[in-house]
């Protein structure tokens, strides 16, 4: 009885212990002097990820440090800043949320309890606040509850809407919010001293976008305004880390896409039938192709309808 009593005991010890791994620091790169990524694992969200699929990045400026993105749930929020501590015992001074996407946003809880400032585009606030109660259920769906034990959801307190250059932790950042593309609030973020550009989902590189919520012409206009920027380095929001031709190359798979879906709708191709025809083989050994390739002509489809029969109000 006693043995049992005993091993029970250490059972619980040791669900505890399993309990507060998440919070284990995860890989870093170094990319630049002060900049770090920490790479997201290729894939949608499921169990086995536990929706830890974008890029997270860092700035360790002379006296603290900037985070690009929060991660998909608390766990994993506490698991980037136990990584940043492991890099600099520099504090975390501000947390920038690139847009409202729950992978990207749903571990601000980990910064918003250690009284750390969150950052975000207006629309990106709004849209956090209209949405995530229903992201965080979604997301919940795919990955499971103990991925996302203890999330909460915290919005950004602070906000902007047009580019500005702030100094935090001693570090200048460009922040260029780029208006409706991949999703309604995307904010692209220059660390102007390495000429590191932190995308996040306006650039995948190897994997193919998700277009859900996206407007394709005015991302391929917001891909135009990134290309003008003097960066030495692209980090992605999906996909490893390169040079300014990440943009170019990516900016190929949109491209491609808008023009084939609008020469066959125009050509007066039903939607099924240019479902078959569009074939983009540049593209076949990018991650999901399979399966997001059709849903983007679908999408794209969609919305040159919809810029074709504007509802009239
Ligand atoms: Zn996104």
């Amino acid at each position: 009885m006693a043995r049992g009593f005993l091993k029970g005991l250490l059972a619980g010890g040791l669900l505890l212990c399993i309990q507060w791994t998440p919070a284990a620091a995860l890989e870093a790169q170094r990319v630049a002097p002060g900049v770090y990524v920490i790479p997201g694992i290729v894939g949608d969200p499921a169990p086995e990820n536990r929706g830890r699929v974008v890029n997270i990045g860092f700035i360790v400026g002379r006296t603290g440090v900037t985070v690009i993105d929060s991660g998909a749930n608390t766990l994993h929020g506490r698991a980037i800043l136990a990584t940043i501590r492991r890099v600099t015992q520099k504090p975390v001074k501000l947390l920038i949320d690139t847009h409202p996407h729950p992978q990207n946003v749903l571990g601000n809880e980990a910064f918003a309890e250690r009284g750390i400032p969150i950052l975000a585009t207006k629309i990106t606030a709004e849209k956090m606040n209209e949405r995530c109660p229903r992201c965080l259920e979604n997301l919940t769906a795919s990955v499971g509850t103990e991925a996302m034990r203890g999330t909460r959801i915290a919005l950004p307190q602070q906000t902007l809407d047009a580019k500005t250059i702030l100094t935090v932790g001693g570090r200048q950042l460009r922040l260029i919010p780029t208006g409706w593309g991949h999703s309604e609030g995307d904010l692209a973020v220059l660390d102007i001293r390495t000429g590191t550009l932190f995308t996040a989902d306006l650039v995948y590189a190897g994997q193919i976008p998700h277009l859900s919520e996206a407007r394709i012409e005015g991302w391929l206009a917001a891909l135009d305004t990134l290309e003008t920027l003097p960066a030495r380095r692209v980090v992605p929001g999906r996909g490893p880390v390169g040079t300014s031709s990440r943009i170019l190359g990516f900016r190929r798979y949109l491209q491609q896409l808008h023009d084939q879906v609008a020469a066959a709708y125009h050509a007066g191709r039903t939607l099924d039938e240019t479902l078959h025809q569009i074939d983009l083989p540049e593209f076949h050994d990018w991650q999901g192709y399979a399966e997001r390739h059709p849903l983007n002509i679908q999408h794209v489809w969609y919305e040159i309808e919809r810029n074709d029969f504007p509802t009239t109000p």
